[in-house]
């Protein structure tokens, strides 16, 4: 084995909330996990502002500040944690190999992959200007900020349908874009949508533009793809749901996953199609994806590694 081969009992491959639980508890097991941080270290909470919603912290907390104490929690039971990306993985038998941009080739006993999931944007400059100052890729995580407000969605999937109707449970009127005539959302959410006063369907348009000032968002110019024709939206929130990618190209051929690429776990495990493999958090859920769900898989994850080693 050369300098650079080293073998592990665990690897885990992504640093949200996922990776970070199933680091606390595997160290915690004795199984010495190397954590490989990967792109976005800390994951898609680093990118959010307040979380109110992960339990234990009554006054919340900011997103990257709750990474930064689930990273020290790992680190305190011995987690190595690691700035890098895992390039390439072969689980074709065990230990299983995994390359790093480190320049390290790691031959693991076990892998836990929670790489996460990447929320989609619309590739407006001005979407960027405002992230977390009034535009959000999460209505559950931030729809609590607009209270008694106005805002806007974009998307005509289940995701906008279900977040729409969040909204509108808490704002005063969500104007919900989308660039079709008809969702696609299930006929159920159509009609939930369709049915509740507050939300207004801007049909065939798209947003242009984010408007706002130093104090953030204070509206949306959209076009009528139909009509050429724009207007402004006065919202102080601007949601899209549009999709979500799972991180998960490099796993590609080497587990099973579903035709958008969420990795397949046995229900009720996190189990993938090979022995040894598990995968956690938004990497295998498309449904949920709450950091409070990614870490409980995250448990799980480790616990189901240990005792497969001890098996
Ligand atoms: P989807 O891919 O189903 O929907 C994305 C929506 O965003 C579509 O309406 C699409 O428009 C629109 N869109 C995509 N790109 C752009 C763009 N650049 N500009 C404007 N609009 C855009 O994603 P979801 O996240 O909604 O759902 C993903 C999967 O998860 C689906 O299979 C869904 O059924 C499932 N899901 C199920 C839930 C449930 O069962 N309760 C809840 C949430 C999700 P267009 O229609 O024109 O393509």
């Amino acid at each position: 084995m050369s300098e650079t081969t080293e073998k592990l009992r665990c690897l885990i491959i992504g640093s949200g909330p996922a990776g970070y639980t199933a680091a606390i508890y595997a160290a915690r097991a004795d199984l010495k996990p190397v954590i490989y941080q990967g792109l976005e270290p800390g994951g898609q909470l680093t990118i959010t502002t307040d979380v109110d919603n992960f339990p234990g912290y009554p006054e919340g907390v900011k997103g990257p500040e709750m990474m930064e104490d689930l990273k020290k929690q790992a680190k305190r039971f011995g987690t190595e944690v690691r700035f890098g990306i895992v390039t390439k993985v072969d689980f074709s038998s065990r230990p299983f190999k995994v390359e790093a941009d480190d320049g390290k080739t790691v031959m693991a006993e076990t892998v836990i992959i929670a790489t996460g999931a990447t929320a989609k944007w619309l590739g407006l400059e001005s979407e960027i200007t405002f992230r977390g100052m009034g535009v959000s890729a999460c209505a559950t995580c931030d729809g609590f900020f607009y209270r008694g407000q106005d805002v806007a969605i974009v998307g005509g999937g289940d995701t906008a349908a279900e977040e729409a109707t969040y909204l509108a449970k808490l704002c005063k009127k969500v104007y919900m874009i989308h660039r079709r005539d008809a969702l696609r959302a299930s006929k159920a959410m159509q009609h939930k949508v369709l049915n509740t006063p507050n939300i207004e369907m801007v049909w065939n348009s798209v947003p242009e533009e984010v408007l706002g000032d130093n104090s953030g968002v204070n509206g949306v110019r959209v076009k009528n793809i139909q009509t050429g024709e724009s207007r402004n939206l006065d919202v102080t929130g601007f949601f899209v749901a549009i999709g979500h990618s799972p991180n998960s190209e490099i796993f590609k051929d080497q587990v099973k996953m579903n035709e958008l690429g969420y990795i397949e776990t046995i229900p009720g495990s996190t189990k993938t199609s090979v022995d040894g493999v598990f995968a956690c958090g938004d990497v295998q859920d498309h449904y949920y994806r709450q950091a409070v769900t990614a870490a409980g898989t995250g448990c799980m994850a480790a616990i189901e590694a240990e005792r497969f080693l001890g098996s």
